[in-house]
């Protein structure tokens, strides 16, 4: 067994298909990046996706979930 830890991530080392998903306040010391493996084509990895898409959802509550959908001509 190592005695390895785990790198932090910041804004200085985070690299391709790690999660960016923030962790704590970027102003402040010890703000990191969640940094797992993020989903293919996705800036986060799963479980901040599921996340992300609830947190967009609870943040519009304009869009009534009683409008019919409507469509626009191309
Ligand atoms: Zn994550």
């Amino acid at each position: 067994m190592t005695a390895k830890t785990k790198a932090v991530k910041t804004m200085a080392n985070i690299e391709a298909g790690e999660c960016r998903w923030p962790i704590g306040d970027p102003r402040q010391e010890g703000f990191h990046f969640c940094a797992d493996s993020q989903v293919p084509g996705r800036p986060y990895c799963a479980a901040h996706c599921a996340v992300s898409f609830e947190a967009a959802r609870a943040k519009s509550p304009s869009s009534s979930p009683g409008l019919p959908p409507y469509r626009r001509a191309a």
